[in-house]
């Protein structure tokens, strides 16, 4: 099946600082699935390095208060445009980022402090019908996966 997954987490090195998230169970994936690195706040335009932001709300700041809204919706559009044109129904993405997050986000006071919600890109995946999980729920996706590919 192919899964849309986070960049960072395949290696690729898109985060803020410039690193990347590797995550060994992941990467394991590669030799059952397709997966397709995605990264929202590189499709969104954003350069890396970057400045950290989290969502505040309905937007989503920086942390020296740029408003970088516009670009996180661009790098969701952009990433559920490829999951139509590849026909991707599963996203496994980095958790608590403001792009990427499930469930829950850092809350916008740049503390590490963490509050409910979904990252900009998730949010936008799960409205349009794509299941989306973290990478400490790789048993609930096993399981959608193994239902999906039941005959
Ligand atoms: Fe990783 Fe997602 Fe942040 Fe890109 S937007 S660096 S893929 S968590």
């Amino acid at each position: 099946m192919r899964i849309l997954v986070s960049a960072c987490l395949l290696g690729v090195s898109c985060r803020y600082d410039g690193k990347s998230k590797p995550h060994p169970a992941v990467l394991a994936l590669q030799g059952q699935h397709q997966l397709i690195p995605v990264c929202g706040e590189i499709f969104g335009g954003l350069p890396t390095p970057r400045t950290p932001a989290e969502r505040v709300g309905d937007r989503v700041l920086t942390e020296d208060g740029r408003d970088v809204t516009q670009e996180y919706h661009r790098g969701a559009e952009e990433v559920l445009a490829l999951a139509r044109r590849l026909d991707c129904k599963v996203a496994l993405l980095k958790e608590r980022s403001p792009s990427c997050g499930t469930g829950e986000i850092y809350d916008g006071s740049f503390t590490h402090t963490l509050t409910a919600g979904d990252g900009v890109t998730a949010e936008l995946l799960r409205a349009s019908g794509i299941a989306v999980f973290g990478e400490s729920r790789l048993a609930d996706l096993a399981e959608y996966l193994n239902r999906e590919e039941s005959p």
